[in-house]
């Protein structure tokens, strides 16, 4: 499908959850679509994560906070963070931004910043997965956050934080923790029942129902290498491993490779890979866990999902394809079936990477140096939430009207 000069109106790179919402959006908006991806829809990152629609991610992982927690981190043996000293030598400016940006003046703007954005886009979530026919997959149970030291103040802490906020959860007790999981051991004192965010069972699915979701409203989901892209008079040139596409307007959303395509344009984006893996485990019939469960101490979530309990690993600071090491996953492993029973592996270890900016927020908005160029990046710990809204900004901005939620803290420009 093109336009009268043989053009397609937007051709989008990469079909992850920002990628597919995009094109999605764009073609409810009326406008002629491509998405492009080397794999299937939602096999990368999207296909891997835990699967929590978060209402309260709205303060990433650094904020004031983690200046206390740096010397846990320096030994470099904790789950929450692994850290490869030739990376952080190579990238000392990322560092220093990153840092910079865990400042306490820094909390406020980009805690409201993501709330707009996550909030716009639980909403297309609870929308789509309904008109994609595949509302089974949402799980409207909440996340539980669960310390198995008696730190009721830390629990507090965090609540009294999501409730500046306006954002709701419930403290738990041990008893009141086993009402609502009645099938895990008692090993938590406190929980955090953070009662508006959701779960589904198969993020990659889900992906993929709204991809067809776009087919099905006249949208193209092509599968190809993407080689370059080029600025072709007022619109783009898009080299395939199999050819090439003409577009208007061309959207990049390559999750963590994004910066890789964007380099000979003179674009040099800050955009690091914070690693994760995951493995899967058979659940136990008798046994089922009822809510995604983050053990806040040994920093690992557990997600029941369609094949089986999900448990994904904190953060590995390295680079993007530095070869895999399991040590965070095998460290979670035996904490993760002290809390339930669950069988043998299911498939293989997988590894992902959150493609993370500086300042923790993605870039959405436009390339400040080319025209009709869309970046649509950088969802770091909390991009299967807020793909959606980001995809549908971008369908709002390339058609002039107005975005569903404040863009301006997402504008590429603070950093290219
Ligand atoms: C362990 C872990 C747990 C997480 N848990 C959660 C969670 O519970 N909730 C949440 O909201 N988020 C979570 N996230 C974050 C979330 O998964 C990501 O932010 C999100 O999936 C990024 O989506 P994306 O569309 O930007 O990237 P991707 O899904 O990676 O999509 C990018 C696509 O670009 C394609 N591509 C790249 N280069 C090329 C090329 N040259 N040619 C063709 N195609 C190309 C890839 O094949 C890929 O499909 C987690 C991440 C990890 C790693």
């Amino acid at each position: 499908m093109a336009n009268n000069d043989n053009k397609t109106d937007v051709v989008v790179l990469g079909a992850g959850i920002v990628g597919v919402s995009a094109a999605y959006a764009a073609r409810v908006r009326g406008l002629s679509v491509v998405v492009v991806d080397r794999r299937e829809p939602g096999n990368e990152t999207s296909y891997g994560n835990a699967g929590v629609l978060s209402s309260g991610s709205i303060f990433p992982l650094n904020q004031p906070s983690l200046f206390g927690n740096l010397p846990k981190y320096l030994g470099n043996r904790h789950a929450a963070l692994r850290w490869n000293p030739g990376w952080v030598l190579r990238h000392p400016d990322w560092v220093a931004r990153f840092l910079a940006s865990a400042r306490a003046s820094q909390t406020r703007p980009r805690a409201l910043a993501l709330q707009g954005l996550i909030n716009a886009s639980l909403r297309l979530h609870r929308d789509w997965i309904v008109r994609a026919g595949a509302p089974e997959r949402i799980r409207e149970t909440g996340w539980l956050k669960a310390w198995r030291s008696d730190n009721f103040a830390a629990a507090k802490a965090d609540q009294d934080a999501l409730t500046a906020y306006g954002i709701k959860s419930e403290l738990l007790d041990r008893q009141a923790i086993s009402a609502l999981e009645p099938n895990i051991l008692p090993v938590y004192s406190v929980g955090l029942l953070h009662t508006q965010t959701a779960s589904v069972d198969s993020p990659g699915n889900v992906v993929k129902a709204y991809a067809r979701m776009l087919s099905g409203s006249g949208g193209e989901v092509r599968r190809a290498e993407i080689k370059s892209i080029a600025p072709d008079g007022d619109g783009w040139r898009v080299v395939l491993s199999d050819g090439e596409l003409r577009a208007s307007h061309v959207v990049v959303a390559l999750g963590p490779w994004s910066a890789d395509l964007l380099r000979p344009l003179g674009y040099r984006v800050p955009l690091a890979t914070e690693r994760g893996y995951h493995r899967e485990y058979k659940p136990n019939a008798s046994r089922k866990l009822l809510h995604p469960i983050h053990d806040a101490e040994n920093a690992f979530l557990m997600t029941p999902m369609e094949n089986g309990i999900r448990v994904t690993s904190g953060v590995e600071l390295t680079d993007r394809e530095a070869p895999s090491n399991f040590a965070q996953i095998d460290a979670v492993e035996p904490l993760a079936r002290s809390v339930v029973e669950f069988g043998e592996q299911v498939g293989d270890t997988w590894r992902g990477a959150r493609p993370t900016l500086p300042d923790s927020l993605p870039m959405i908005g436009a390339a400040p140096r080319h025209r009709n160029l869309w970046l649509a990046f950088g969802n770091q710990h909390i991009g299967f939430t807020t793909g959606p809204a980001t995809g549908e900004a971008i369908a709002a901005m390339i058609s002039g009207a107005p975005p569903p939620f404040d863009v301006t803290a997402f504008a590429p420009g603070r950093y290219i």
